[in-house]
């Protein structure tokens, strides 16, 4: 049976997106394997604590870590480590979350808007250091003595947001958590690819790394990795499981050791995260296919079809930068007096087309083709000097 257009049916537009797997546009764009694998797990019933356990397996294998959770996404990830952080093995603070004393320390360079999904978990988000690298006053970053200043008691975590300009400072945070017992969770949301970071910050020493499924992965949108320390992982999955069992019936995962527990939890903190047997899949399938591809030939691919556009709009300023230099894809930069107005036009097309405003404060839309769909190539390219044109005249 040939499936209606559910777009169609609820007269939503279909968009051209070469702004990367934005969460606002729908993530990333899913390769047939992945939604075969999601349909055929939504017809079975299975024990969702024993899929979990199997995730785990993988999510090791692919990062390094001693065990691994699928979550509803790495913002989901960051509320569950966070969680996992604070109560471990403690069933009372697990009843008891979100109200609860706990602080986590957070470098001022490493406050994204994220940082709410680790205070969701009730914990006090406690700034430190100063951004002096980020407002360019100056060049230092992190420094130990700034952690080690601001830990107490109530410090249950550190938390690091991670990108090619703060790993320099990561070894320092590993060094001070390891060296005082405190967990440290490293944002890796959109750090992928290149896919060497999946194992990366976990060989570097961080104690929980969280990655978006829905973004290059290729996974489900409403999808994510929390990959870590086993009894961390393990505390995190228990708040996200349904717990509406009878202690004397309950078989908990095999990641969940009972004799840690003088109880059995309630539904916890991440009950309303709760991950689908079709989001777990999807996920794994989507991580092995990450695992597998080629990056270079996928680079090589993408560069072609970018110079292919770049053609398409000559008498534009464009600038193709390769995955080398981006660390990622590679994209193409075009420098437009008024960038900011240009995208507003071109989102209110027909079709409707979205750029990176990444750098639209230096007078660039940045074309990124991380899931632009092949066959919008030359629809975007048309799009793009249309509407350049019409600012012109
Ligand atoms: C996208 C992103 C997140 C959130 O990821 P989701 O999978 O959408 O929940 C968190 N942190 C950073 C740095 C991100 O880029």
């Amino acid at each position: 049976m040939e499936a209606l257009d559910p777009y169609a049916v609820l007269g939503v537009r279909r968009r051209i997106n070469a702004a990367g797997a934005l969460t606002r546009l729908g993530g990333a764009v899913m390769a047939p394997e992945v939604v075969a694998a999601m349909a055929a797990a939504s017809r079975a019933s299975v024990d969702i604590g024993e899929l979990q356990d199997a995730a785990s397996e993988r999510i090791a294998e692919a990062t390094g870590a001693e065990a691994g959770l699928v979550t509803t996404g790495a913002a989901a990830a960051l509320t569950l480590a966070a969680a996992a952080s604070i109560a471990r093995w403690d069933v009372a603070k697990m009843a008891a979350l979100p109200h609860v004393t706990a602080d986590i320390l957070l470098p001022r360079t490493h406050r994204t808007g994220y940082a709410h999904a680790l205070a969701a978990s009730g914990a006090r988000l406690v700034d430190i250091g100063h951004n002096d690298r980020g407002t360019g006053a100056g060049v230092r970053g992190l420094e130990a003595w700034e952690i080690e200043a601001a830990l107490s008691p109530s410090v249950v975590a550190v938390g690091f947001s991670v990108n090619a300009a703060s790993i320099v400072d990561l070894p320092t945070a590993i060094a001070v958590c390891r060296a005082n017992g405190v967990p440290l969770i490293v944002d890796a949301a959109a750090q992928l690819p290149p896919k060497e970071n999946l194992r990366r910050f976990i060989a570097m020493g961080a104690d929980l790394v969280v990655f978006s499924g829905g973004k290059a992965l290729g996974g489900p949108q409403a999808s994510g990795i929390l990959a870590g320390r086993r009894d961390l992982v393990a505390s995190a999955l228990l708040q996200q499981l349904d717990m509406d069992v009878a202690p004397e019936t309950w078989t908990p995962p095999k990641m969940i050791d009972r004799t840690n527990l003088r109880g059995v939890p309630h539904h916890g903190i991440g009950r309303g995260f709760k991950a689908g047997k079709e989001e777990i899949v999807g996920l794994l399938t989507a991580l092995d296919r990450f695992v597998k591809a080629d990056d270079a030939a996928d680079n090589a691919a993408l560069e072609k079809r970018l110079k292919a556009i770049a053609a398409a709009l000559s008498g534009l300023d464009v600038r193709l930068v390769p995955a080398e230099q981006t660390g990622r894809v590679p994209v193409l930069e075009i420098a437009v007096p008024d960038a900011l107005d240009l995208s507003a036009r071109l989102q209110r097309g027909d079709p409707p087309v979205h750029l990176s405003e990444r750098h639209a404060a230096r007078g660039l839309l940045t074309l990124d083709p991380q899931v632009l769909l092949r066959e919008h190539d030359a629809a975007l390219a048309a799009a793009l000097r249309a509407a350049v044109q019409s600012t012109a005249a």
